[in-house]
């Protein structure tokens, strides 16, 4: 596949082989160890706030665990943003909960604060008052931060934040992965740093880690003899791929700027295309990591569709992606309740991801500037 540009692919920084090569010569080759302590500190430090970290197998687990420690029982209903990767709203399948989605609004493309209040609203009236409310920083997006936290504490239902697309972005200074009362990240290959495979639980509750830990473990009571009085899960974060994680640590920062700086690319060159409008912050208060540079094509000015352009690009080794395709209009979710209108419907319709990886070459942009423009 040479020469191929991608979405977003891995981009390692050269300090992950000394961590790997530490575990190799301690024999640390397990789900356990001191790359997996170094890397949840790492994430703590970075994250600020106080924060608690469990660094588990993938962001998918992490949203398991969340909803496992909110107390969601069989039957219960769970709120989750509908536009998002399937990963957000299938551990509300495992819980054998039941998910409701809503719809995003138009700033931060993100769950809507009148859409949502609508569907807690009619929940509690249909005597199911949702136990737990999954918002999604959207392509690194922050949502409405302060507008859906004063609902969540309105009617008292526990916030998850997915924030696996959004590390290193902030809300007013404030990191994402630390507005929710358990908020989640990611570390598999597409992500803004990788871990091979990996993800995280962040928390300022300490009990809730201890918790987290426990149930990732196989939930081992203090005993020599393997005792559980709790069904547990195999989810801790291997020492090998928190050496990975540890080493890409070094260079968050720098991946945030790259991708940052491949979204002024686009808008440098997009911005006099009438028709096409760059995904960008709505205001000072957003600093999102661009983990994904997004248009949205108008499809009264535009005269190719999205699948035209995305095919175009394609034909010349360019990857591109339609937008995650809404929840409520999945084959699996087909019988949900959604509450709201048709914004991410829209915006799956008219959405393109262009490449984003921090490793994107000058070359490369140069490339898909010319492509792009000339199926504009
Ligand atoms: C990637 C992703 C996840 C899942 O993370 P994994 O580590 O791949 O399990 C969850 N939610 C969103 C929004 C994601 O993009």
């Amino acid at each position: 596949m040479e020469g191929k540009i991608w979405l977003s692919s891995p981009h390692m920084g050269g300090g992950e082989m000394k961590y790997i090569q530490q575990a190799f010569d301690e024999n640390w080759i397990s789900p356990l160890g001191p790359n997996v302590n170094a890397f949840e500190e790492d994430l703590e430090s970075f994250l600020g706030e106080d924060v608690h970290v469990a660094a588990v197998s993938s962001g998918t687990a992490a949203i398991h665990l969340a909803l496992k420690l909110i107390g969601v029982q069989f039957g219960d209903e769970v709120i989750c943003q509908s536009l998002t990767f399937v990963a957000s709203a299938n551990p509300i399948m495992y819980m054998g909960a039941t998910p409701i989605f809503v719809d995003s609004e138009i700033e931060t493309w993100n769950i809507d604060p009148v859409a949502l209040e609508e569907a807690i609203v009619d929940g509690i009236n249909r005597g199911k008052k949702p136990k737990a409310i999954i918002a999604v920083c959207i392509y690194g997006m922050p949502y409405k931060v302060e507008a859906i936290k004063l609902i969540a504490e309105k009617y008292d239902i526990p916030l998850i934040e997915d924030s696996a697309e959004a590390l290193g972005s902030m809300y007013k200074g404030q990191k994402c992965g630390t507005f929710g009362d358990l908020s989640v990240l990611s570390f598999n290959g597409n992500k803004i740093i990788t871990s091979s495979g990996g993800g995280a639980l962040v928390t300022s509750n300490y009990k809730y880690k201890e918790k987290a830990v426990f149930l990732s473990t196989q939930s081992k009571d203090a005993a020599a003899h393997y005792q559980h009085s709790e069904v547990g899960y195999n989810y801790r974060l291997s020492n090998i791929c928190a050496g990975i994680g540890r080493g890409q640590m070094e260079v968050l920062n720098d991946r945030v700027s790259q991708r940052r700086s491949n979204h002024a690319f686009y808008e440098s060159f997009l911005n006099d295309v009438d028709g096409v409008s760059l995904f960008s912050e709505p205001n000072e208060d957003y600093f999102c990591n661009y983990w994904l540079s997004v248009i949205l094509l108008d499809p009264t000015k535009i005269k190719r569709n999205r699948e035209e352009i995305r095919e175009g690009l394609l034909k010349e080794g360019i990857e591109a992606r339609p937008l995650w395709k809404p929840l409520h209009l999945q084959p699996i979710f087909k019988n949900s309740r959604f509450y709201g209108g048709d914004v991410s419907e829209t915006l799956f319709n008219q959405g393109l991801c262009l490449p984003s990886g921090s490793n994107l070459s000058e070359d490369q942009k140069e490339h898909i500037k010319k492509v792009l423009l000339a199926l504009l």
